[in-house]
């Protein structure tokens, strides 16, 4: 069997990056507004287990189209507007074989630190903020928050991150001019986001900030 180039799994959604991708990124091919950030200890979606797992590592991936979920690079039925330099996933995945893409998927992801150089003032600025947000760790507070039936100093800490996450997003869009569509690159998600992916929902009252625990959908 051959390609027949029918789009089909472009629009089933976006590669992942990996360690030889890189140079799209250094050579323009792929811009931060292009690509989001799923970081390490986040909730994500796995197609494969068919459920919710936590992040061991962080991944870059190509946006999808919010209209359809293809992969933002679809034009059309089944046009790549980089086909000639697509990324390793989709130069590995046939779909009527996807044994290629099964032994390349985990090995070499990339990472922001992959992408960015290294002595650059965006390398710093993720790795502080990775430091002062780092998702481990909120997951814990979590934990201890529902030991704690959601009094008490875990939801101080919260709190405190979810201050740090909006200061350094505050900071991007009002110094470097950053859009939405940089910020989940460089950022990731807001944390606001990945915490009512974790079940809980921060809401700000006279008293200071409420977190609310989301009912499981029955
Ligand atoms: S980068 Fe190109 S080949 Fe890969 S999923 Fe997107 S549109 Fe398809």
């Amino acid at each position: 069997m051959q390609c027949i180039y029918c789009g089909t799994c472009c629009r089933n959604g976006p590669p992942g990056l990996h360690l030889e991708d890189a140079v799209l990124y250094s050579h323009g091919v792929l811009d931060k507004s292009l690509l989001l950030t799923l970081r390490r200890g986040e909730p994500v979606w796995d197609n494969v287990a068919g459920r919710v797992v936590t992040l061991p590592q962080e991944m870059v991936r190509l946006k999808s189209d919010p209209a359809s979920g293809a992969c933002i690079l679809l034009q059309g039925e089944n046009h790549c507007r980089i086909y000639e330099r697509r990324p390793a996933q989709c130069r590995a995945l046939k779909c009527w074989d996807t044994g290629d893409l099964e032994r390349i998927y985990s090995q070499n992801r990339a990472g922001r630190l992959d992408l960015v150089p290294p002595d650059s003032a965006l390398a710093e600025i993720i790795g502080e903020h990775e430091r002062r947000c780092f998702l481990p760790d909120v997951q814990e507070i979590v934990r201890q928050l529902r030991e704690e039936a959601g009094s008490g100093a875990a939801a101080d800490s919260i709190g405190s991150v979810l201050y740090r996450d909006r200061w350094f997003r505050d900071y991007l869009r009002d110094h470097a001019g950053a859009g939405e569509d940089v910020l989940h690159f460089v950022l990731g998600a807001p944390l606001e986001d990945i915490l009512q992916r974790m079940g809980i929902v921060p809401e700000a009252t006279d008293d200071g900030l409420r977190l609310r625990e989301m009912r499981p959908v029955s």
